[in-house]
């Protein structure tokens, strides 16, 4: 691949590949780039991996209209997500056009040659890449620093303390007592499966607040 283009796309998430799909159908000819900070495609999707992760927003909404939802639950699992974006990446030949591990530091336009310069990291090197346009995908929070306000007192609690971003693969909460911080969307999906392991785990928030619910996978 060279390292000049006509677009190049920022972020290979449900954004970022939703973009590539509708500019190679609208302009097939068109060369492109998609700049991937992480070494795997779907973003949000893939980083989240905390028990019963799904989506807030029914999929047939949320799934792109060059390729409706198929799946059985209209609320996904994060997984059925993930292979939602990496399938729609691998069957229009986009998963050839991103460059893993290529972490976009700047971006700057040149009137006189009316092209993008963009800077990435990608292996401890920088690269570089020129466009005629650029198309930014990278999502609205940071990957390496996830929003984890300090509560006093947390250095003398001996528990487990764990974020939804950041969700250790073995995590055995089974038999424990568990609090969850924060009673949005996330809280609603963590409740609803802890109570599923044998063990006496509990589940409170604060506050205490459930806006509404309807039974996960219905359509
Ligand atoms: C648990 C959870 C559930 C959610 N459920 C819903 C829902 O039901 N409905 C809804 O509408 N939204 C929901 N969201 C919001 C969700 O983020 C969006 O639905 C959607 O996935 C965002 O897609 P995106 O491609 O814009 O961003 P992301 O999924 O965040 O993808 C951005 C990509 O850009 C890459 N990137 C970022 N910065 C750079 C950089 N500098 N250089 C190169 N690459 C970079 C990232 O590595 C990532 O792969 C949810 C979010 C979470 C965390």
């Amino acid at each position: 691949m060279g390292d000049e283009f006509d677009v190049v796309i920022v972020g290979a998430g449900l954004a970022g590949i939703g973009a590539a799909h509708q500019l190679h159908t609208a302009f097939p000819g068109m060369d492109y780039a998609i700049l991937e900070a992480r070494d795997a495609p779907g973003g949000t999707w893939d980083l989240f991996r905390y028990p019963g992760v799904r989506s807030d927003s029914d999929m047939f909404t949320l799934a792109y209209r060059f390729r409706p939802w198929s799946g059985a639950q209209s609320f996904a699992g994060g997984e059925a997500i993930r292979d939602y974006i990496r399938s729609t990446a691998a069957e229009a030949g986009i998963d050839r056009r991103i460059r893993y591990r290529h972490r976009v530091i700047s971006a700057s336009w040149s009137s006189d040659e009316a092209r993008w310069t963009v800077l990435a990291e990608h292996d401890g090197q920088q690269v570089r890449l020129t466009a005629k346009f650029l198309h930014l995908c990278p999502g609205y929070y940071h990957y390496e620093q996830p929003h984890d306000p300090e509560f006093q007192g947390t250095e003398r609690f001996t528990g487990t303390l764990v974020h939804p971003q950041d969700w250790p693969e073995d995590l055995d909460h089974a038999g424990k007592k568990v609090v969850v911080i924060g009673s949005g969307a996330r809280r609603s999906r963590w409740s609803r499966r802890w109570p599923r392991t044998p063990s006496t785990s509990r589940c409170c928030s604060a506050p205490p607040a459930t806006s509404w619910r309807c039974p996960a996978g219905t359509r």
